[in-house]
């Protein structure tokens, strides 16, 4: 009899942990933090209940990079954790940047330097759909979860019993990745655990909303303002270079962009991985036809080293923020929670001939969320008592695009895979509700896994 626990992200989105086990064997999936907004100045929140069960676990497997879903990677080693963590190739080199960086933010609150160390000396790197044992009897297979780089859904093989564990993933066609891959579905599902993140949302179409993006440029550009969008430094940005590069390419001679923050170490990372075991091959053939082989190759796209001022970055961000000429400035963070942005807030947001730009969901209560809902005075805080009190007067717009699969995307993985029992996770409930609601038109039920389950016998 099989037994399924979750110990995060049961009922929301934040600190995914699941674990699945037998009386001989156990396996995780995911193991991420909570981050709660700046303001509350609370530390992240583990997955609750993991270190009780985590020394007796075969092996951990990672989804994706977002820290929601691998931040605590590190504390299960601490916690007396010592096998292996698989993940794909691509997030290994996603991870080690986002861990280090969480580590520099929150200091050693779950885990220290040398747990980080012991973590990633234990990765295990795979490719999508090649079979790998992860215990006696159990065998595991990454999907292309087409969620960011390197992203998966995950199916267990437990002794013929077949698990599917969705992680983040998108139905939609994005500019790096094609719509997620589902496992043959000659071969149906006993158990679907599935994201339903944006399963009580109307989503607008990707080329709607680009094309909406570009328009509020031109008229910023227009009116001699700098543009201002923050964004996350993994996938969202990139994703914004390339529909820049590609529908906007004649007009980034007059109107550069600027890219600034961690969105750099991640243009390095997607460098590495240009190509078609990670990257849609869409992308690769039109980038070959611009005569580039990435986004960021373009010549109108800058960094902010490109800046011409001697000195630091904090210098080049000043210049860049008080010129005259008109840009566009892409940086962290995407919700406004510190990062290169405050600096251009401070230097650019009292002009409303500027406008700020935001690209991605914003939680409730971080500064981006409050910005968005029309706050006007803030006060900035960026570390080390660096705090700026700002007036913002430049016109501030949000753009709905989002990495995860819409309803129909949702309904659409069912049917493909036909599971006999369906779990929801990673969603609000009204979310799950909704998603409940909708896949018993078509036949299916779904149920909230909220503590612990025993999964029913399957032949
Ligand atoms: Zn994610
Ligand atoms: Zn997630």
């Amino acid at each position: 009899m099989l037994e399924i626990r979750v110990f995060g992200a049961s009922d929301s989105v934040g600190k995914s942990c699941v674990m699945i086990s037998d009386k001989d064997r156990r396996i995780v999936l995911d193991a991420g933090i909570q981050l709660h907004p700046r303001k509350t100045g609370l530390f992240s929140t583990p997955p609750e209940g993991i270190d009780d069960y985590i020394s007796s676990v075969d092996s951990v497997l990672l989804s994706h990079a977002h820290i929601d879903h691998s931040a605590y990677i590190p504390a299960l080693y601490r916690a007396g954790y010592n096998g292996s963590v698989h993940m794909t190739i691509p997030t290994k080199d996603i991870i080690k940047i986002l861990w280090k960086d969480h580590l520099k933010i929150e200091g050693p609150h779950h885990y220290s330097f040398s747990h980080l160390h012991n973590a990633l000396d234990k990765i295990s790197v795979h490719h999508y759909s090649k079979k790998f044992k992860i215990a006696n009897g159990i065998t595991a297979e990454f999907y292309d979860a087409s969620h960011i780089l390197g992203s998966a859904a995950i199916l267990l093989d437990w002794d013929g019993t077949r698990i599917f564990y969705s992680g983040d993933f998108n139905d939609a066609k994005t500019p790096y990745h094609d719509p997620m891959t589902y496992p043959d579905p000659d071969e149906p599902i006993d158990v679907l655990l599935t994201e339903t993140t944006n399963a009580n949302r109307k989503m607008d179409n990707r080329k709607i909303i680009t094309s909406n993006l570009t328009k509020s440029l031109l008229k910023c550009y227009s009116r001699g303002g700098k543009a201002i969008i923050p964004s996350f430094a993994l996938g969202r940005s990139q994703e914004i270079q390339s529909y820049l590069v590609s529908d906007f390419d004649s007009f980034l001679r007059k109107y550069p962009l600027y890219v600034d923050g961690m969105i750099l170490d991640m243009n390095n990372i997607y460098q590495k991985y240009m190509n078609e075991k990670w990257i849609s091959p869409r992308l690769l053939i039109e980038l070959k036809e611009k005569g580039l082989f990435s986004p960021f190759e373009h010549e109108w796209v800058k960094t902010i080293d490109d800046v011409q001022v001697s000195g630091k970055r904090g210098r080049k961000r000043e210049k860049l923020g008080c010129q005259d000429k008109a840009s566009i400035i892409l940086t962290t963070s995407g919700m406004l929670e510190g990062g290169p942005v405050y600096d251009y807030l401070r230097y650019c947001g009292s002009d409303p001939s500027n406008g700020l730009f935001v690209v991605g969901y914003q939680v409730e209560g971080t500064t981006g969320s409050d910005i968005v809902s029309g706050k006007k005075n803030l006060s900035l805080d960026n570390g080390f008592g660096r705090i700026n009190d700002v007036t913002l007067s430049l016109e501030v717009k949000r753009f709905a695009f989002s990495g995860h699969s819409s309803l129909d995307g949702l309904t659409q993985l069912v049917r493909y895979t036909s599971p006999s029992k369906i779990y929801t996770i990673h969603g609000e409930p009204e979310a799950q509700e909704n998603y409940a609601r909708e896949i018993r038109k078509i036949g299916y039920e779904a149920d909230i896994l909220i503590t612990n389950d025993m999964l029913p016998e399957f032949p």
